[in-house]
């Protein structure tokens, strides 16, 4: 099927207030621009370099999401242009989002990512981690960053119940966050959660926004890259 084709489909099994963020890493700009003429304007990708690569070649209304680990050496690649981070997990590097966000005029939302999954992963935060970050003195100098909510990724499993309780614990530290350090704003409300696999639990959960990579361009050469 054409990519035009499975976006349509997909789209019609969503409701119309969840964003999706349609995940074309490892994909050519010639699929890119099928869905942008689709009508799909939020795109994601979890390289810098890829990112950077594919950005001048495509039209200037597109939405660029980074979704992926963040190196702190690569944000000045995607600076210029990226309209939300997805996996901030660091004092350092939401440090460096800012400076470059500053060098550019410009204001970057971020979402602060979370471990919520059983398997091993050296990247997201616990809220702990999250509190003394949003806690910290530096952190509320930061101008050019506006953390906009939170992202995580369940763990890879089709035992349903355990992805629901990962995801229902996500909401969970969402709305303390919200609570305790957003309450006077409505800047944060985004919940980046669910993917090709699980977007349906992740959306009854309470997701604004879900990451969907092969259900709209087909499997990755995983030969290549993830
Ligand atoms: C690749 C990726 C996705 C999309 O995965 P699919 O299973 O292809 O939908 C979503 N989120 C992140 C962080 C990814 O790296």
């Amino acid at each position: 099927m054409s990519i035009e084709q499975n976006l349509l489909n997909f789209k019609s099994t969503i409701p119309g207030n969840v964003k999706l963020v349609a995940v074309s890493k490892t994909k050519p700009v010639e699929d890119i621009m099928e869905a942008y003429n689709s009508g799909q304007l939020i795109f994601g990708e979890n390289k810098a370099q890829d990112m950077a690569f594919k950005y001048p070649q495509l039209p200037k209304d597109i939405e660029w999401h980074f979704i992926g680990h963040l190196q702190t050496n690569k944000v000045k690649l995607i600076a210029p242009f990226v309209s939300v981070i997805h996996a901030v997990d660091s004092l350092k590097l939401i440090g460096e989002i800012n400076k470059q966000a500053e060098k550019n005029g410009r204001i970057i939302d971020c979402l602060l990512q979370f471990h919520i999954a059983e398997e091993y992963t050296k990247f997201g935060l616990n809220l702990e981690e999250a509190e003394e970050l949003l806690n910290s003195d530096i952190f509320k100098t930061f101008k050019n960053i506006n953390v906009t909510g939170v992202m995580g990724m369940a763990t890879y499993t089709d035992v349903e119940e355990q992805i629901r309780k990962e995801f229902s614990y996500l909401v969970s530290i969402f709305n303390k966050l919200k609570e305790t350090y957003f309450n006077n704003t409505d800047c944060f409300s985004e919940i980046s959660m669910g993917m090709s696999g699980d977007y349906q639990l992740a959306i009854e959960e309470g997701s604004t926004m879900i990451r969907i990579g092969t259900l709209i361009f087909g499997e990755r050469n995983y030969k290549k890259q993830n």
